[in-house]
């Protein structure tokens, strides 16, 4: 199925996270219906839908009259008959196996059989997850990012049991929506992101623990350093701006000495043996012309 063919989507929690995706998907004309276990917990999906359309008023991202509209075009239900004529499900309660597989169990067993299924697991396995599902194969993780009305970056998590076709689609909604989707192909712990921000965590803690600086320095570093210098860029890129044989001489010092010792990855290496050492070579993780 292709995005445009997307007639109504359910989505199931009404929290923190589930309020802010539905403003996403309704701001792109697509049909949304919240569903939650009671009316105060849609209540409250409510006035944060409010709150966060303050937001994108004060942002210029819609106007008042269209903010309106858009808060009247979304459903709020208890009712799981939601579920029976909807073409996605996005899943997005409580951070407990157990219940996600149960909300499932249920859910995938209400839905048609063309109805594509995500969860919003910050971390949970994919895999773990599906096998409550009927069809594991239209299921995937989608991950989206606090603020998720704001912030754009959201992972598209593949299962074991997921079918690239299923991964594609939800691919293709994220852009749809105006959103930045990366794929993540291995269930792995973490997914992508968190991989990355835990292992700066990891470090900063530590840096701390072994004696080289204080927490304020490490916040210090980041907030007026590093922060700066990544703005607007990944790793790869700043490696591929600095030059990458002068990050390919550090990491030989510096990977076995990190808290996670690791020789200078082939990934590094190959293209420091190549020469080929980022802008300057004109050819690093990148090709620049
Ligand atoms: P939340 O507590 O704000 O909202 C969860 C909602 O789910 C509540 O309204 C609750 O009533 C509802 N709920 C619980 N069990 C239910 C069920 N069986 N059926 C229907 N609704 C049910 O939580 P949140 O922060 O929105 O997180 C939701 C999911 O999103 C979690 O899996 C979380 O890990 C993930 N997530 C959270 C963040 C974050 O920063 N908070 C970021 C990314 C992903």
């Amino acid at each position: 199925m292709k995005p445009e063919a997307l007639q109504s989507i359910v989505i199931g929690g009404a929290g923190l996270m589930g309020a802010s995706m539905a403003q996403a998907f309704a701001h792109f004309g697509f049909s949304v219906t919240l569903y939650d276990i009671s009316e105060a917990a849609l209540e409250k999906g409510k006035k944060l839908i409010a709150l966060n359309q303050k937001d994108w008023v004060e942002l210029g991202l819609i106007g008042e009259e269209a903010s309106g509209q858009l808060q009247e075009s979304l459903r709020f239900t208890t009712d799981r008959s939601a579920f029976r004529n909807c073409g996605l499900v996005v899943e997005s309660i409580v951070e407990r196996l157990e219940v996600k597989q149960s909300f499932w169990r249920e859910v995938s067993e209400l839905a048609g059989k063309d109805c594509v299924f995500a969860t919003n697991t910050s971390g949970l396995s994919i895999t773990a997850i599906a096998e409550a599902v009927k069809g594991p194969e239209r299921f995937a993780g989608m991950h989206w990012f606090n603020p998720s009305h704001i912030v754009p970056l959201v992972e598209v998590i593949q299962g074991e049991k997921t079918a690239p076709e299923t991964a594609d689609f939800l691919y293709d909604l994220a852009l749809r929506i105006g959103k930045k989707p990366v794929r993540v192909n291995k269930d792995a712990k973490g997914f992508l992101a968190n991989r990355l921000q835990l292992a700066v965590l990891r470090e900063a803690l530590h840096i701390v623990e072994s004696g080289i600086g204080s927490p304020e320095d490490v916040d210090a570093c980041m907030k007026y350093g590093l922060g700066l210098r990544y703005a607007g860029f990944g790793p790869f890129e700043v490696c591929d701006f600095g030059g990458l044989d002068t990050f390919y001489h550090i990491s030989e010092y510096l990977f076995p000495d990190l808290s996670d010792a690791k020789e200078p990855f082939g990934l590094l290496q190959d293209r420091f043996e190549r020469g080929e050492y980022g802008v300057k070579t004109q050819r690093g993780f990148y090709v620049y012309e």
